[in-house]
């Protein structure tokens, strides 16, 4: 049997942010599931720098604790915990000043793979994308990963590329977007260009429309300040929905190769028609159930910003002219579901009456909470009474059908991380893939600062503002509902 573990050679990490809550929660979780998967080679190291003052003994401490907090049922064993954290160290870096550079400098291995996450906040992306290539730290063999958000519109994203630019080649940025390393969203490709069964069907022919939902249940308390001057247009719909889009909307490329896929998802964004002002809605959540209101929780009585996106689009080609998609994204809503359904066409005559009702064949793709792809045939309801239709769902929820093995299948992070090491860019954005999707959700946001648009309200805990609900039975559709 083949291993399902490919080796990589012996790297250094380096987290800028290393204390933050993204590397306590998300980056050092997955290094270490990826440690105990026999994926961290004798002789790599993975370094925590940030301003506070600790030593690697008390950064050690930390990641113990945030590993027991949030991995706890993997990260029981302390000599595994004590294992892995051989490998952690920890230097004191101003990111924007000149202390502990050369600190930094002297950890590092030469020769090897040298990783640096930015997890730090965007302000600071250009000082430290300067500071490592003045204090020398950028060779061949480096690779930088930078958060979201990538610029907060279309200008500032292309500065930040000019900047990053004059520091690294393209091929050394990885501009990470996690939706894109989730073992479905992979799924996606696969049953899309792995089976003969979809793709002759994969266009307006046979498809009436797809819808792509984001929802969660959290509001935004915590994070209130970074929202208010984002919104969900900027936070989910310029990355994380585009994305999935692309992922849906485009041809095959030659190969699954970075740039083939890369430039395949450009096309489709560029392809994109403008959206009509009557094609979205705006929503923001109103206090119910306990909940505080949006505005409460950014602590601000007047907020215009959206918490609640539905729009409807339609990409401008052979393959999909006349095939909206539908996406909807939002916080407080009643479910946390981010699921992709693409609603196949009637059969052009039914030979079984109008009794039989209305049948359609839906492919579902859940991406969360539960991962799996199910696809919605039609078939004869059992039993004697005549010819009833019905509908039921062929289930490839991964668990059930690979059974043990998917237990074991990597978080997103982990998958992308370890992409950066083996310097796979085919999960990553590229500079022009970012700019074009600014340069599409950059007039919808300008046409609202113009119009003075307020959101809709809606109830926490509820599906969004009703005004979503009729922009779909405008067009004799609905949207599925949440998976509860
Ligand atoms: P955080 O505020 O919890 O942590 C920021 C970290 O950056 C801290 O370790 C801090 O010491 C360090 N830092 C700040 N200024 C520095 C400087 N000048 N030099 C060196 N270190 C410095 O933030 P976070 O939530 O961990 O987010 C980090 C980045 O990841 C942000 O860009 C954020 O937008 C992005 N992100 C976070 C999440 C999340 O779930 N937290 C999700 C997606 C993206």
């Amino acid at each position: 049997m083949v291993s399902r573990i490919i080796p990589v050679e012996t790297f250094d990490l380096v987290i800028f942010g290393g204390t933050g809550d993204l590397a306590r929660r998300k980056i050092l979780p997955a290094l270490f599931k990826r440690f105990c998967s026999g994926q961290v080679p004798d002789g790599s190291k993975l370094i925590g720098a940030a301003r506070s003052d600790l030593t690697t003994q008390a950064y050690r401490a930390l990641v113990a604790e945030a590993l027991l907090e949030f991995v706890g049922d993997i990260a029981s064993d302390a000599e595994t915990v004590r294992a892995f954290c051989e490998h952690v160290h920890y230097v004191s870096v101003d990111a924007r000043g000149e202390t502990g550079w050369s600190a930094l400098a002297a950890e590092l291995s030469p020769g090897a793979v040298r990783a640096f996450y930015f997890s730090v906040g965007p302000g600071v992306y250009s000082d430290l994308a300067r500071g490592l290539e003045r204090h020398g730290l950028v060779g061949p063999e480096t690779r930088i990963v930078v958060e979201k958000p990538f610029g907060h519109d279309l200008e500032t994203a292309q500065a930040l590329n000019r900047e990053l630019a004059q520091h690294f080649d393209e091929s050394q940025i990885y501009r990470i977007d996690h939706y894109l390393g989730k073992e479905t969203v992979q799924n996606l490709m696969a049953v899309r260009f792995g089976n003969m069964l979809f793709e002759p069907l994969w266009n307006a022919q046979y498809i009436d429309h797809i819808q792509i939902t984001v929802a969660e249940t959290v509001g935004v308390a915590g994070r209130g300040d970074y929202y208010e001057k984002s919104g969900a247009m900027r936070d989910m719909v310029q990355n994380h929905l585009m994305q999935l889009l692309c992922l849906i909307a485009m041809e095959p490329p030659a190969q699954f190769e970075p740039d083939a896929v890369r430039d395949e998802k450009l096309k489709v964004i560029r392809a994109l028609d403008a959206v009509q002002p009557h094609h979205i809605v705006r929503g923001q959540y109103t206090a119910a159930d306990g909940a505080a209101a949006y505005r409460e929780d950014v602590d601000n009585p007047r907020s215009k910003t959206e918490s609640f996106v539905a729009l409807k689009c339609q990409v401008n080609n052979w393959r999909w002219a006349g095939t909206p998609f539908y996406l909807r994204t939002g916080k407080r809503l009643s479910a946390r579901d981010s699921e992709i359904t693409v609603v196949f066409k009637d059969t052009p005559h039914s030979i079984f009456g109008p009794e039989a009702g209305r049948h359609r064949n839906e492919l579902n793709i859940q991406l969360q909470p539960n991962e799996g792809i199910t696809l919605n045939v039609t078939i004869k309801e059992p039993g004697p009474g005549g010819m009833r239709l019905v509908d039921v769902p062929l289930d490839m929820s991964f668990a059930e059908a690979l059974g043990p093995k998917v237990q074991g299948s990597s978080d997103a992070y982990e998958r992308l991380i370890m992409d950066v090491i083996r310097g796979n860019q085919t999960l990553f954005m590229r500079d022009d893939e970012v700019e074009a999707a600014w340069a599409w959700t950059d007039p919808i946001i300008h046409g609202w600062e113009a119009r003075g648009d307020v959101p809709k309200p809606y109830d926490a805990f509820a599906d969004g503002p009703d005004d979503a609900v009729v922009m779909m039975r405008r067009d004799g559709r609905e949207w599925r509902g949440l998976d509860k």
